[in-house]
């Protein structure tokens, strides 16, 4: 039988528009695009005791819990949608993480990595705007630069450790929603064929 599972990650800083393309990718290769952020978000909506628990953390834009935060994703991951495959947003985002999730997927490792690389000055501007359009809470000036702190502090370091492991897939992340897509749907194209070959 042929392998179909697609296991993928995009990682880049706050404001790099990982959501947005994440949810290309993950029509194109028809699997569930799993965003930590957004799992926190619709708790803290709905008012859940999980949403109680990370809505201050998630305000002052500091990282939830390990513990929690691996919890979420292994039950995430154990739903029948993700069994063929899944594209991960917004996690891992610390070397911890990183072996969480090496435990989750024991045996069936990642197949790619695309980090969205950007300028931090542009990634700040662009949020400022989009606090000003959705006025999420964790959006002020404050903390849009803490998150770009705790971004280089815990999660940059990953980077070598995925480009290590012969996976990542770097793309400029400057440009229109199409040109970035493009450029993603390639690199990862490529990244893939080479695996395939291997
Ligand atoms: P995001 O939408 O990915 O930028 O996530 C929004 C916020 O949710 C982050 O600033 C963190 O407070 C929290 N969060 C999301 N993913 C994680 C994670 N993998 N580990 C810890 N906290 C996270």
């Amino acid at each position: 039988m042929t392998e179909t599972t697609t296991r993928l990650l995009i990682i880049g800083p706050p404001g790099a528009g990982k959501g947005t393309q994440a949810a290309q990718i993950a029509e194109r290769f028809g699997v569930p695009a799993i965003s930590t952020g957004d799992i926190f978000r619709a708790n803290i909506k709905g008012g859940t005791e999980l949403g109680q628990q990370v809505q201050a953390i998630i305000e002052r834009g500091e990282l939830v819990p390990d513990s929690l935060t691996n919890e979420i994703v292994a039950d995430r991951l154990a739903q029948a949608d993700a069994a063929g495959g899944f594209l991960l947003d917004g996690y891992p985002r610390n070397v911890e993480q990183v072996h969480a999730l090496d435990g989750m997927i024991e045996g069936d490792a990642l197949d790619a990595v695309v980090l969205l690389e950007v300028d931090t000055d542009a990634v700040v501007a662009r949020l400022l705007k989009r606090a000003e359009l959705e006025g999420r809470a964790d959006d002020t000036e404050e903390v849009i630069r803490h998150r770009q702190d705790v971004y280089a502090e815990q999660t940059a370091p990953l980077v070598e450790l995925f480009s290590e492991r012969g996976i990542l897939v770097s793309v400029d992340g400057l440009g229109s929603v199409e040109e970035v897509a493009e450029r993603i749907a390639s690199g990862l194209d490529a990244q893939l064929a080479a695996k395939a070959g291997r």
